[in-house]
């Protein structure tokens, strides 16, 4: 018989303590609602894999617009974000608003920049055309063969290692509690929703919040035999590290090289993160030898000194994806239930605003915010699978 330990006193129930578990839990907090988390591998997931890009503007994409305006409100929202955790947490977070350069290696990839900027331009997004020789007055150690780039002064940064840790304490700080148990099966109820534990626990809350990134979809138990419909999306990423005294790098720097795309971002201490493959692999998250020569060899393209910096850890993570590649935030039409998941490529960005709304949902019982229109109830009698991104190098 399954034992029942914790009644309506275990608050909200956080099933994920990644970037948007943590975030929530912080949000909850708060507003002075009792929360409990639980996973068995805190900051074990994507969030700890990630490149920690806050890039609307150089993340946007043709037919993701609504998507665009919540990656803008959330990092509208981060200065500030950022600080409450470094206050509450005691930690620094990395935030650098160091601006974003992308670089085009060939004639062809020069045209594609050249329609990026014309796409964000309709939709209001501020980017500047620069020449070859205005790149390297930024950026002096790129390639003398880079032909040109788009600068994007409001895409920004955060060491997304730094924030996990501060958000964790600030989590528990601000007292949280996190049980490092995963869950089983959730048993939807409007007034007391309950999960069971791999332990052999039952506990039953007031909410039960689902931000499993990847594994949203593997959590039994909502009615119909409904779940989120969000699958892994396998990224492969290097972190190298070289003199902190001579950075290779200022700013972020995304680049195409003959048609394949990927970014450069300095962080502190000399360090550059380089990445990333996009792969639909399942849960399998080995590193390949090609990736990793891949992501080398158009990193040395686009800038010569990569080749001295030493290869310090080489990662794959699992991006929670859907359907349309945009955000499921909002009650899952299950009892006392709600989503907050399938971030995909901005989840570190969207921590801010996703947490708000999550809070907004439990306390107000509505939001109003842009994450509204983010319902996982779009989805729902769908059946799962979706959209499948580009397969190749270079998304966050
Ligand atoms: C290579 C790569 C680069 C990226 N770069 C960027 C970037 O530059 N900018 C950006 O904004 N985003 C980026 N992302 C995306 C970002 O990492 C994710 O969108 C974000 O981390 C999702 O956060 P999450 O909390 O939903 O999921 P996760 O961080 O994956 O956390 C999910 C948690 O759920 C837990 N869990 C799983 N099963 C259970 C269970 N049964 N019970 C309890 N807990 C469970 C896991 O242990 C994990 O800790 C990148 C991702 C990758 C892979």
């Amino acid at each position: 018989m399954p034992m029942r330990t914790a009644g309506s006193d275990a608050g909200v129930l956080v099933v994920g303590a990644g970037v948007i578990g943590l975030a929530i839990a912080i949000s909850l907090r708060r507003q002075g609602v009792a929360v409990t988390v639980f996973d068995p591998d805190p900051l074990g997931g994507s969030t700890w894999v990630a490149a920690g890009m806050l890039a609307p503007v150089t993340e946007a994409h043709y037919g993701e617009e609504a998507l665009v305006a919540l990656n803008l409100d959330a990092a509208a929202r981060y200065p500030r974000f950022v600080a409450e955790i470094e206050e509450a947490s005691g930690c620094a977070a990395g935030y650098r608003a160091c601006g974003t350069l992308s670089v085009a290696f060939d004639p062809g990839d020069l045209e594609v920049l050249a329609g990026l900027h014309r796409f964000q331009s309709e939709l209001g997004l501020e980017s500047t055309p620069l020449g070859a020789s205005e790149c390297r007055q930024l950026e002096p150690m790129l390639s003398p063969a880079i032909r040109g780039g788009l600068w994007v002064e409001g895409d920004h940064q955060v060491d997304n290692r730094l924030l996990a840790q501060a958000l964790l304490q600030a989590s528990v700080n601000l007292g949280a509690r996190i049980e490092e148990v995963a869950a089983v099966s959730v048993s939807p109820d409007p007034g007391h929703p309950e999960i069971n534990l791999a332990d052999g626990r039952v506990v039953g809350g007031d909410t039960v919040v689902l931000a499993l990134g990847a594994w949203s979809s593997l959590l039994e138990g909502l009615p119909g035999g409904w779940s989120p419909p969000v699958r892994p999306v396998k990224g492969q990423i290097l972190r190298l590290v070289g003199d902190p005294a001579t950075p290779l790098l200022a700013h972020n720097l995304r680049g195409l090289v003959s048609g394949t795309s990927l970014y450069l971002v300095p962080r502190a201490e000399g360090r550059l993160v380089v990445g990333a493959t996009v792969e639909e692999r399942g849960f399998e998250t080995s590193v390949t030898a090609g990736a990793v020569y891949e992501l080398l060899r158009d990193a040395v393209s686009l800038v010569p000194g990569v080749k001295e910096l030493v290869l310090e850890e080489s990662s794959a993570g699992l991006r929670p994806g859907s359907p349309d590649n945009a955000p499921l935030i909002g009650p899952t039409g299950a009892p006392g239930v709600i989503a907050a998941t399938g971030h995909y490529r901005n989840g570190i960005l969207l921590a801010p605003t996703t947490a708000e709304a999550v809070a907004d949902l439990v306390v107000r019982g509505r939001t109003d915010g842009p994450a509204a229109a983010f319902s996982p109830e779009r989805f729902s009698g769908e059946p799962h699978g979706g959209r499948s991104g580009p397969a190749g190098v270079g998304g966050a």
